[in-house]
């Protein structure tokens, strides 16, 4: 790590400290453009805070088809994911487990079952997530069995073509999951088998997001929802439930930041 160097803004409004090499780049930015160091750090504030507080991003650590060609391994940790998130799902490196991160804590769903939390340093082949801050809340209140449950997500985004990131709390009477056993990578993803959970009378979180049919390539079309317990300790990939109530939060999403990631594996996959 650089020394911090710091950096005055204007006199009584705002003192920030800065690493050094920033400080370097943000004078020969200067010095390249003419506009003041206060106008760049304004500008690169302005873009990458939302305005209005509301998120509308989410950001992909890589193109979930190269996680369907068998890239299973890259160098990306859970704290670099979260720089980009505070809420999402994913799997982690050699496909060991599902992922949720929820309220900024990541939790491994192992294949037997149960969940853990995982530090910072482990690494995530493919992961999607976004600082969670609904648009819109819905409370449900009487049983929806799981194609009553599938029907409400779909009434409740106003159209098929966009990104949401959707939170559900709530009782279910019953929820399937699975999680898939650590692998070999580039084992075919056709050749893992999930192992399979259910849980009866349960409360706890769905999380997840619904992507367009037409950016499959990116991430799972349609909804890819998690569930974790409101215990913290059992969950998985979602496969069924039947809800009797909670509380839908729903995130519209307007734009998508896909990272390529720069490793060998993922540059000479065959992702077509
Ligand atoms: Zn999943």
């Amino acid at each position: 790590m650089n020394t911090r160097d710091e950096l005055k803004l204007d006199p009584g409004t705002c003192t920030v400290s800065l690493p050094g090499d920033l400080c370097e780049m943000l004078a020969l930015a200067s010095r390249n453009t003419g506009l003041s160091e206060e106008q760049l750090i304004e500008r690169a504030i302005r873009r990458f805070l939302p305005m209005d507080g509301k998120s509308r991003n989410v950001y992909l650590s890589a193109p979930m088809s190269a996680l369907l060609k068998g890239v299973y391994e890259e160098n990306t940790t859970l704290g670099e994911i979260k720089m980009h998130g505070d809420f999402g799902v994913g799997t982690f490196n050699d496909l060991d487990g599902e992922m949720i991160l929820l309220d900024g804590q990541v939790y491994q769903l192992k294949d037997d079952g149960f969940a853990h939390p995982v530090s910072d340093s482990v690494q995530t082949p493919f992961a999607c997530v976004t600082f969670f801050d609904p648009t819109t809340v819905e409370d449900v209140e009487g049983e929806l069995d799981h194609a009553a449950f599938k029907n409400l997500l779909y009434r409740l985004i106003p159209s098929v073509n966009m990104f949401y990131a959707i939170r559900i709390e709530g009782t279910f009477p019953y929820v399937k999951v699975w999680s898939v056993p650590r692998q070999e990578n580039h084992r075919p993803i056709q050749e893992v088998t999930p192992r399979v959970f259910e849980y009866h009378e349960t409360r706890g979180t769905v999380i997840g997001f619904y992507t367009p049919e037409f950016i499959k390539s990116l991430a799972s079309p349609g909804y890819h929802l998690h569930f974790l317990n409101s215990e913290l300790n059992h969950g998985g990939h979602l496969h069924e439930c039947r809800m009797s109530e909670g509380r839908i939060s729903l995130q519209f999403i307007s734009t998508v930041e896909l990272n390529l990631p720069a490793t060998l594996d993922y540059l000479t996959a065959n992702l077509i």
